[in-house]
């Protein structure tokens, strides 16, 4: 029978900086607000009359007809809440839809010992997570390549990153396994795994079922926590029905809850709505909390009542189907990308197909030894009017790699016809010379 983690156990898992912290005292008390007949002296809330805004419309694409739009209004009720000051872990009418959305995707159920915090993107939930979990100068175990995006909160506290490889099926757990088995026993052991299971941003893989599940079990044999950043869940577009998430696998396991989920709206809906969820286990959500209450005080209302607004008008149907749209979308960008790589870079490079997200991640074919793609997409690349990212800059402890990423989310097809062919003759020069 599967059981969750005690609350207590997370005391582990928590920094000290996050053990430290105060609750805001007067945030914590907002609740005593909502009791009937309570006169309430607390909050310096702005009046809302004083605000201009007296209703917000939306006009937004039909999920299902494209062609079609439908009208959508932020007024009333819905319209003050976003306005103001709101609950620090997010609009309550928000959360409920993010409750239902992981009930339906994940099979996780409200109530259950985990809980929602909306963030401004994942970015900003993640970077509070790491702070609420990680103390200075941790080792910490990060997938290889890994999303460089994370490198900077890890590098600031001066962590030991503990680089575990990957290949196109993910993370490789008997190298994870050797890691944890090899650990020397003077070492304080790795509390966190950070991994992007669908759709690898940079390396574009996506983890089979048996590695999640390895990885899973030996989150609960060498006590770590899962990170599992998704923003590329829903751009998954495999032939194979979809994996489950490490979330809802946990609840397979004899113990649920070290499963700590990032999820992200920024590639489904806006990239500038800055809309992200964190869900997870009940204490690791609550210091989170806490961070926003001193940081940032919450993500804004505006913003989730408005994406509310949309999201409640389509319903859970007009959003699959939305995400599917968007998802084949994607894989018609890949196969366009794909098609140009094999043209013009047979031979010259190799890479692997990704099933979701929106990158290539390939390996240029120097000739002689390993090679390095650093300079070459750096300088010569550019120089022909070519621009990627070289591998490197995925590395968490830096090094050489003669890998490269291609982001090939925006280019129409003439442009990737053109970018492969100056990425060709980057290449061949580079083998002459
Ligand atoms: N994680 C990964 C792996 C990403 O690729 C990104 C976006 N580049 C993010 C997190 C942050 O996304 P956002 O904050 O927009 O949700």
């Amino acid at each position: 029978m599967t059981q969750s983690l005690a609350p207590e156990s997370y005391t582990r898992f928590l920094s000290d900086a996050a053990k430290e912290r105060k609750p805001s005292p007067i945030r914590g008390l907002y609740p005593l607000e909502a009791r009937p007949g309570v006169i309430s002296l607390l909050a310096g809330k702005p009046n809302a009359t004083t605000f201009p805004f007296t209703s917000i419309k939306l006009t937004a694409r039909s999920p299902t007809d494209p062609s079609r739009e439908i009208e959508t209004e932020v007024n009333g009720k819905a319209l003050a809440e976003g306005l103001q000051y709101g609950p620090t872990a997010g609009l309550p009418s928000f959360c409920e839809w993010v409750y239902e959305l992981q009930e339906r995707e994940h099979g996780r159920k409200k109530g259950e010992g985990w809980r929602v915090s909306i963030g401004a993107g994942s970015q900003d939930v993640i970077y509070k997570a790491v702070m609420a979990m990680v103390n200075p100068g941790d080792s910490v175990l990060v997938e290889c390549p890994v999303y460089a995006g994370v490198l900077p909160m890890f590098q600031a506290l001066h962590c030991d990153l503990i680089e575990v490889e990957t290949d196109s099926h993910g993370i490789k757990s008997n190298s994870l396994r050797s890691i944890l088995q090899n650990w020397p026993s003077t070492k304080q052991r790795p509390k966190v795994l950070y991994t992007v299971p669908y759709g690898c941003n940079p390396t574009g893989m996506t983890a089979t079922l048996d590695r999640r599940q390895e990885v899973l079990a030996l989150a609960r044999e060498y006590d770590f926590i899962i990170l599992e950043d998704d923003p590329y869940y829903y751009l998954y577009y495999g032939d194979a029905p979809r994996y489950p998430s490490y979330f809802t696998l946990e609840l397979k396991q004899p113990e649920v809850g070290r499963v700590l989920r990032f999820d992200s709206l920024s590639k489904i809906l806006s990239s500038g709505i800055r809309i992200g969820f964190a869900s997870g286990p009940e204490p690791l959500l609550q210091a989170i909390d806490m961070h926003t209450a001193v940081a940032n005080l919450q993500t804004s209302s505006l913003t989730q009542a408005i994406t509310y607004s949309l999201l409640d008008a389509w319903g859970y149907s007009g959003f699959k189907a939305h995400t599917e749209t968007v998802s084949r979308f994607y894989r018609e960008k890949r196969d366009v990308f794909e098609g140009a790589l094999r043209r013009h870079l047979e031979g010259l490079a190799e890479w692997s197909t990704p099933e979701a997200g929106m990158f290539f991640w390939f390996k240029l074919l120097l000739g002689g030894d390993e090679g390095d793609s650093e300079s070459i997409i750096r300088t010569k690349a550019y120089e022909r009017g070519v621009l990627a990212l070289p591998g490197t800059v995925f590395l968490p402890r830096g090094g050489k790699t003669a890998y490269v990423r291609a982001a090939f989310s925006l280019l129409a097809e003439d442009e990737v016809e053109e970018a492969i062919k100056r990425l060709r003759q980057t290449i061949l020069e580079a083998r002459q010379s």
